[in-house]
């Protein structure tokens, strides 16, 4: 396979250029083409020589990642977004129109193979995990396509981080260095169902990203009903590792608790629950669950949901409730891939498709 450009900082692509018989302020060219410019291809890249770009294009991968489909919200301004990977595989991003600025959820690998149980990425396993290139070209490609700045993104789309820790950490880099998009790390948030040794080396890596843990069950036995993790994994161990990410990084956790009715939203699921925020000084974020038609969980109803975020309030814990989004269009986790792959998108339910 070609070599895959936008996933080499720029030392690597320096090295990659000099290889070439390139000058060295070639790689500064091509890298701030790739990640500040955010060329859709080497053709357009002007300032290099005609061979230079003929030589990238015939021999290199710049992951310029194809829109299979797109998906408009009727009733949010949210966004999702299917992309064609070079093998053929597809994945799914969502943009989020918040009032101050949009945020892309981006996916970190082709499904997954934690295999929670009320999750559609996990359904059909693992197929692969993706590259740095293929995640950052989620948010350049959102970029390119709204013309609007990306100023949040969220690893929390399918695939679960910590399991292509590699690559995740090589794009968390290259979105916030100076010579890319320059995000701010205060900006970047990414999402573990809790890999215990992976959130304690995370821990070391002097970054300044948000940690979410997807607990959604306050005791062991609940949360082994749900999330096979659970069993390698008790919730002390895991929460452990969380507070001594706080430790190290100044970085409050935010724990995310999907309410699946009847199961886990009771006053002392919440009661519980509060503990353990209060021990690691967390935030607690409260997801309504999406309905996944292959998995039988209900989602709470508002009542509950109101009651159960009271509840943790009141004792003193900071709890917001996550505005659902999209929900005309494929809205949880896996569910556009899901439905491309089984080709029943509906197209009646949007207002445009590309
Ligand atoms: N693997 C990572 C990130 C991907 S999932 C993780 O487990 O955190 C992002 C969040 O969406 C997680 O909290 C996950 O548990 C949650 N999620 C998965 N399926 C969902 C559904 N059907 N409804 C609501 N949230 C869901």
């Amino acid at each position: 396979m070609a070599a895959d450009l936008k996933s080499m900082n720029l030392d690597e692509l320096t090295e990659l250029l000099r290889g070439l018989d390139e000058p060295a302020y070639r790689a500064r060219q091509v890298y701030s083409w790739l990640h500040k410019r955010i060329a859709r291809s080497f053709t357009e890249m002007s300032d290099l020589s005609k061979g230079l770009r003929g030589r990238l294009e015939a021999g290199y991968d710049g992951c310029f990642l194809k829109i299979a489909e797109h998906l408009r919200s009727k009733k949010d301004g949210c966004e999702k977004y299917l992309f064609a990977l070079h093998d053929g595989n597809v994945i799914e991003s969502v943009l989020m129109r918040y009032r101050d600025w949009n945020t892309v959820c981006v996916s970190s690998q082709v499904g997954c193979r934690m295999g929670c149980k009320f999750c559609a990425s996990t359904l059909e396993g693992c197929v692969r995990s993706l590259s740095a290139g293929e995640m950052l070209d989620q948010v350049y490609a959102i970029q390119k396509d709204t013309g609007e700045r990306v100023g949040g993104v969220v690893v929390m789309g399918s695939g679960e981080p910590l399991d292509n820790y590699a690559e995740v950490l090589k794009f968390i880099r290259i979105l916030s260095g100076k010579d890319g998009l320059n995000l701010s790390q205060r900006s970047i948030t990414i999402s573990t169902c809790g890999i215990v040794p992976d959130i304690l080396r995370l821990a070391d890596e002097k970054l300044e990203i948000t940690l979410a843990l997807s607990l959604h069950a306050p005791s062991d036995a609940k949360r082994r009903r749900i999330m096979p993790i659970a069993t390698r994994y008790t919730i002390d161990e895991t929460l452990n590792a969380c507070g001594h990410y706080f430790e190290k990084t100044g970085r409050r956790v935010t724990l995310e608790y999907a309410l699946l009715s009847g199961f886990n939203d009771g006053k002392e699921d919440a009661e519980a629950l509060s503990s353990l925020a209060k021990n690691i000084k967390a935030h607690v974020n409260i997801i309504p669950v999406n309905h996944v038609p292959e998995r039988d969980f209900a989602r709470s109803d508002k009542g509950r949901i109101k009651e159960f975020q009271n509840t943790l309030m009141r004792r003193g814990i900071s709890a917001t409730v996550r505005r659902s989004m999209g929900e005309d269009i494929s809205g949880a986790c896996g569910q556009l891939r899901r439905s491309y792959l089984k080709q029943a998108v509906q197209y009646d339910t949007m207002t445009d498709t590309v």
